[in-house]
This record gives structure tokens, C-alpha cells and sequence, in this order.
């Protein structure tokens, strides 16, 4: 019997993995990719590092319009059974904090060539350097054709919306799209004058006024306003909110060591202690340096403003501006720079179990280009191995 033949569109996460099952059972395999070589985004992940999955994962870790879609696909490759694939490609992996999981390595480069190499050994036919325009012509050439083409994220490392447009052409809905994973442009003076500086803060985000989320982490100030993971954190429903023409605020809290009182207290020993420093310098004792300055800015002290000068309630405004400082988004850095995006094809036109589409017939889609979005730590890249895992075990049963 002939074997049976599978084209696969995007070398990435999830058309690598895809890929490897089917050749696996000894289907004949095509690999067409856009970009000069495989698994672009795979070498940038984690910042060189590749946070490859998380040993656990659920519906919850996930953003889409239908939520129960992922189940099936993660519990049928759950971190077990990836772990069993990865050891059978010789990828040693390492867990470390809050489950997150990297090659042992330490390198995503590991990841790549060894995803890269296993499928060539296989079999995998790759045709680099080949964007699929006409998606009607392959289905026609090919027994199976797979959509793993990823998202608009990161353009200059191939993010596009191929995948969205090929699923428009059999009549799948488009679940609008937006950056996510992405840093946030804030309408401001101050966050310019603060480029550079980074805390181990709290961000609160304010959707139209109301508390939407709390997270800590770094927050790093930029010229264009803020990145650092307790931002990249809170993105999407920022993303999400700034798209649906909502408010976006957020508020900072520079010191989450310190209460409002504690710090106003703080201030006060200061200016009884230490009266002829400058309260800049003693700003300074507590947070990095432009962030003092622009504190004194914000309150329109002059910067040799004295601590004799801290009453009670000069001590209690310049603690509400270190641990409430609010800051209005006016819009994301852009898919850019977006390690991820939100939106993508309709989940609920497609098979969960299989990845099948439900409107045309050997059709599958896996990956990011599908209406999924998974929180930080590792389960972008989960997502991606379980829907090409579910969608190569369907083709090679069917
Ligand atoms: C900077 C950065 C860091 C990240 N770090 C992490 C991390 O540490 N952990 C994590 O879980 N996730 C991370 N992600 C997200 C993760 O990379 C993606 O979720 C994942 O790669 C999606 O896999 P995919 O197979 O759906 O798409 P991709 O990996 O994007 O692959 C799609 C491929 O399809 C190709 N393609 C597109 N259109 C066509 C066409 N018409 N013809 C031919 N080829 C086409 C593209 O060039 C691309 O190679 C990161 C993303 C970025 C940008």
C-alpha cells in the first residue's frame, strides 16, 4: 500500500514535532518553510534558553475564545509523554522553578538541531525557503495537509498571518487577533526620564477603572514605557482590552516591601535622623537613581530639597507616589515584538481531538496559528507540541 503523503507549512514548534510522529509511523513527509532555515522562533525562546514546556498544564494556563479546547490534546501529551519523546531525540531536560522545563543544555540551540536532525534522519523532506501561497494546490497534491505557519508575532522571525488567511479560504472565522507576551506603551512624562531603571515591583491593571489582575516580578522602564516579566505578565488582558477600545491603567508599586505607612515612617526617622541629606539621596537609599530623580520631578521638589524639609504629609505623598504610581497604556510595543499573539482560527471549527477542521476534510491546523494563547513559563511551546502530537496521531491512524 502506498504510504500515505503529509504536507506540513511551518518549520516551527509544532510542524517539527507534527512531523517527526508522522515520519515516525513512516508516512512520507514535507516540510515547506518561509525562512532560510527551521525553528526561528525555538532559537530565541526563553531568551536563548528555550522555557520548553511546564510539567503541568491545564485549561486554566490558557486564553481562547473556547477554553475546553485544549484539554483533550494536553492530557494526551501531558509532560510525561513529552518527556518520553524528548528522551527518544536524545533532548535532556532539566526542571526548574515554578515547573518550568529547559534543556538541560541550557541552550535552545540543543532544541532545534536536535528536533531538525531527528526528522531528516527520518525521512522529512524540508523545503526551506518556500512560502506556501496556495494552500488549495497542495491539499490537492498531498493526503494531508497540515497549517503550523504560528502567528503574527515577532515578524522578522517569520510571525505572520499565512495560516489565518489559508483557513478564511475553507470558510474558518478568525477570532480577532492581538500581541501578547508584549511590552506597554504608557502615555506619561516620567517613564522616559526612568529609561533603563528596574525594580523588583508589584503592577496592578486597571481595566475602565476596575482591578483586573496583581503581579510582581521586574518592571523594567524603557523609552516607550514599560517591559519586565510582572509586565509582560498582565499583557494580555491589557492587549486584549486596548483592542476592544477599553481604558488601560496600570499602577505601580515600586517598593512591595514596604507599607504606606511604614515607608511614610521611614521618611520621617529620616528627616529627624539625617536632616541635611537631600531626601534625593535618601530616595536614592531605597530605589535606583533616575527613579529617585523623577520622583522629586513628580512632586515639583527642587532636587536639593532637604529632608528637614519632610513633614507628615510631604512623607505620606512621596510614599503614595512610590507604591501607587499610575500610568495610562495607550497601546502595546506591537506583534513585533510580541512573543506571542492572541486570537486565530475559530477553535470551535476545528476537531479537539484531532486538529482536523471541520469544514474541509484533511485539513489540520496546529500551534499558535489556532485561537490558544498560553500564560508565560512554558506553555506557548506546550501548546504547540500537544496540538501537533494530536493532529500527527489523528493523520497517522486515519
Ligand atoms: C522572542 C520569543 C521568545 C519565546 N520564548 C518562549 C518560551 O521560552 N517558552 C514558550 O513556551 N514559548 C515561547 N515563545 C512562543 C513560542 O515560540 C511559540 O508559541 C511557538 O513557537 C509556536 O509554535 P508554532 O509551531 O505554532 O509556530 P512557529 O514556531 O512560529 O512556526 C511557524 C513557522 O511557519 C513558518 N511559516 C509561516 N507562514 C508560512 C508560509 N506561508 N509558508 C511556509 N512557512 C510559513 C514561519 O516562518 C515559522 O517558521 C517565544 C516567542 C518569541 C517570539
Amino acid at each position: 500500500m502506498k504510504n500515505k503523503k503529509v504536507a506540513i507549512i511551518g518549520a516551527g514548534a509544532s510542524g517539527l514535532l507534527c512531523a517527526i510522529v508522522c515520519a515516525k509511523k513512516s508516512l512520507h513527509v514535507e516540510i515547506f518553510e518561509q525562512n532560510t532555515k527551521p525553528a526561528k522562533k525555538i532559537l530565541v525562546s526563553g531568551n536563548g534558553r528555550c522555557n520548553i514546556t511546564n510539567i503541568s498544564t491545564c485549561q486554566e494556563d490558557y486564553f481562547s475564545d473556547n477554553p475546553s479546547f485544549v484539554k483533550n490534546a494536553l492530557e494526551n501529551f501531558s509532560f510525561n509523554e513529552f518527556e518520553k519523546f524528548t528522551s527518544s531525540i536524545g533532548l535532556v531536560l532539566e526542571v526548574k522553578d515554578e515547573g518550568k522545563v529547559y534543556p538541560l543544555s541550557n541552550e535552545a540551540k540543543t532544541v532545534a538541531t536536535l528536533l531538525e536532525n531527528y526528522a531528516k534522519n527520518l525521512g522529512v523532506i524540508f523545503h526551506t525557503d518556500s512560502k506556501i501561497r496556495d494552500i488549495k494546490k497542495l491539499l490537492q497534491e498531498y493526503d494531508a495537509v497540515v497549517v503550523a505557519t504560528g502567528s503574527e508575532a515577532a515578524s522578522h522571525l517569520g510571525g505572520n498571518s499565512d495560516g489565518q488567511e489559508f483557513a478564511k479560504e475553507f470558510g474558518h472565522t478568525i477570532i480577532p487577533t492581538y500581541p501578547s507576551l508584549v511590552q506597554l506603551h504608557l502615555n506619561s512624562n516620567a517613564h522616559a526620564k526612568m529609561s533603563g531603571a528596574k525594580v523588583d515591583g508589584e503592577v496592578t491593571l486597571l481595566i475602565n477603572n476596575k482591578v483586573s489582575s496583581l503581579n510582581q516580578g521586574d518592571i523594567l522602564f524603557t523609552d516607550y514605557g514599560v517591559s519586565g516579566f510582572a509586565i509582560l505578565d498582565i499583557s494580555q488582558p491589557a492587549s486584549e482590552s486596548l483592542m476592544n477600545v477599553q481604558s488601560v491603567d496600570i499602577v505601580v508599586n515600586l517598593l512591595p516591601k514596604y507599607t504606606a505607612q511604614k515607608l511614610s515612617a521611614h521618611l520621617i526617622k529620616m528627616s529627624q535622623l539625617n536632616p541635611h541629606a537631600s531626601i534625593l539621596d535618601i530616595l536614592h537609599a531605597l530605589l535606583p537613581l533616575k527613579i529617585a530623580r523623577t520622583i522629586i520631578d513628580e512632586l515639583t521638589l527642587p532636587h536639593a530639597a532637604l529632608c528637614s524639609e519632610i513633614n507628615t504629609k510631604l512623607s505620606k505623598k512621596i510614599a503614595n507616589q512610590i507604591l501607587n504610581w499610575k500610568f495610562e497604556v495607550n497601546e502595546t510595543h506591537g506583534f513585533r515584538h510580541a512573543e506571542v499573539s492572541g486570537g486565530g482560527v475559530n477553535t470551535s471549527e476545528v476537531n479537539e481531538k484531532t486538529m482536523e477542521s471541520l469544514k474541509k476534510k484533511n485539513l489540520y491546523f496546529c500551534g499558535e496559528v489556532l485561537d490558544v494563547l498560553g500564560r508565560r513559563g512554558g506553555y506557548n511551546f506546550a501548546w504547540a507540541w500537544a496540538s501537533g502530537y494530536a493532529a500527527a496521531k489523528a493523520i497517522t491512524k486515519s
